[in-house]
């Protein structure tokens, strides 16, 4: 890194204390910046690192709820404006117990790069809350999601603000905040994605990060001229990211063999085909189970509990070919990477935000594997948000082949944007400098077109 990146990141670090998720987003993405801003000085004299670090707009608010027994509770509520430079914000919420505002910046700003690749107009966001949604009962979780609009609405709206789901956000919580913003502001709008089927919503988005990170991984292995037909894979979580990946890599022949959540994971040597699926999806969507249940149905496959003693995750100590990271931010450390290469793993596909620490990074760049980050690897979602969005202003749906084409093409398009600007800076292979580079560059060359705002 060179001596001005570095002193950046000293900045940003001091000037936002105790965020780590958002110190370690900015550094991974100012080291690949450093080979643009030695190449590009206009783009340091105008601030534009300067400018990019900086959210737009935070807003934070109270969030008060009754439960079924009539109790209190008080959560807090935020909104990250990071960037809307190429088009309204955009971005999940997530609700989780460990949301807080360095996490949701980490995501926001991740969200702006990762839009800008899509190729759709789309800024960056995120948002969420402190609020778990396990063990709730729907109509807990409805006051809740009401409580927070009543705030939210006034911040959002299908040219400014288009919120979507994320980590304990589907399509029940979705419902629930739609219906009260239509409610409050007495219109119909796509002002939110990952809307239900008969008001709005598109085919494909459910499964369309999921979906998208197997289209990307693949896009890697076909460049070497291979496939996922026959390939082993590991998959970590079972929620909607992990889900779709077990599908689509069914779809193309491989074998998934492993599942989690936060409490453990499974080992299913056998591989988890479309019958396991089916059960996965009943157990995790509409019973809200733990993954344990499914070593209680598939004896066969191994139930591992976590234990917070281990400085590593075991279910990336199989032997496999590729593997695919779906639950959250940091579950494969420097560690768990030498475990991967040690295991034969030499297709990475993050179908989660930055679930592999610095040091892991390292681990798979030094290599040479293929590794897809995130923010390319998982950018479907949002992009098929971006075609509900469009769908949405035309008020004409798409079927579902049409979407998926689209989909993959996008993915296509954002495999073949990393690999031709990793290549243009030198660093050939290398999918972390050309996510990043790919989509600093529209970017900050649409906020040098709009001036000092
Ligand atoms: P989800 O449906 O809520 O599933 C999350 C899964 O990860 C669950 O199995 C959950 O287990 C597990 N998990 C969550 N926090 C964890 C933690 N701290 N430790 C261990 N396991 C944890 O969420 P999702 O939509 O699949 O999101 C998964 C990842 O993909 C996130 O990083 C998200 O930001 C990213 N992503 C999602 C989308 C999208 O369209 N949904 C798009 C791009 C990226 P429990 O049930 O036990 O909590």
């Amino acid at each position: 890194m060179s001596e001005y990146a570095k002193n950046f990141v000293a900045q940003v670090k001091a000037k936002n204390p105790n965020e780590p998720e958002f110190h370690q987003a900015v550094e991974e993405v100012v080291e690949s910046l450093s080979l643009v801003l030695d190449r590009y000085p206009e783009y340091r004299s105008a601030k534009i690192l300067e400018r990019i670090v900086e959210p737009e707009r935070v807003i934070m608010f109270r969030v008060p709820w009754m439960d079924d027994q009539g109790e209190i509770h008080v959560n807090r509520g935020f909104r990250i404006q990071m960037n809307s430079a190429i088009g309204p914000y955009k971005g999940g919420l997530r609700f989780h117990p460990s949301v807080n505002l360095g996490i949701l910046k980490f995501l926001a700003f991740e969200q702006v790069f990762k839009n800008s690749l899509t190729t759709l107009p789309m800024g960056g966001a995120k948002g969420g809350s402190d609020f778990d949604p396990k063990g709730k009962s729907d109509n807990e979780v409805m006051h809740f999601c009401q409580s927070f609009m009543n705030e939210l609405f006034r911040h959002i709206g299908p040219d400014t603000d288009v919120p979507a789901g994320d980590i304990g956000v589907g399509g029940r919580e979705i419902g629930f905040l739609f219906g009260h913003y239509r409610r409050l502001r007495n219109e119909f709008t796509g002002v939110l994605t990952g809307k239900g089927l008969n008001w709005g919503g598109s085919l494909i988005r459910p499964q369309a990060t999921g979906y998208g990170a197997v289209y990307f991984a693949s896009e890697m292995l076909k460049a070497r001229r291979e496939s996922l037909e026959g390939k082993n894979c590991l998959v970590s979580g079972s929620g909607n990211v992990a889900q779709y990946t077990v599908e689509k890599i069914n779809q193309l022949g491989g074998r998934v063999v492993t599942l989690s959540d936060s409490n453990g994971y499974i080992y299913d040597e056998e591989g988890i085909d479309k019958k396991k699926l089916d059960f996965l999806m009943e157990l995790k969507n509409v019973k809200r189970g733990r993954i344990k249940e499914y070593a209680d149905k598939y004896p066969k496959a191994v139930y591992t509990p976590i234990d917070p003693k281990q400085d590593f995750n075991p279910l990336w100590n199989h032997k496999a070919h590729c593997a695919f990271p779906s639950a959250t931010q940091n579950e494969i450390n420097g560690k768990d990477a030498q475990n991967l290469l040690k295991n034969g793993i030499y297709v990475v596909a993050e179908g989660a935000n930055m679930p592999t620490t610095l040091d892991g990074v390292k681990v798979f760049l030094d290599a040479k594997i293929l590794y897809g980050p995130g923010k390319a690897a998982n950018a479907g979602g949002v992009a098929t948000s971006g075609l509900e969005m469009a769908q949405n202003s035309m008020r004409l749906p798409w079927t579902r082949d049409e979407v998926d084409n689209r989909l993959h093409l996008i993915m296509k398009d954002i495999h073949k944007t990393c690999v031709e600007t990793a290549e243009r800076f030198g660093t050939p292979g290398n999918y972390v400098n050309g996510a990043n580079i790919g989509g600093f560059l529209k970017v900050a060359d649409a906020m040098m077109d709009q001036g000092l705002v």
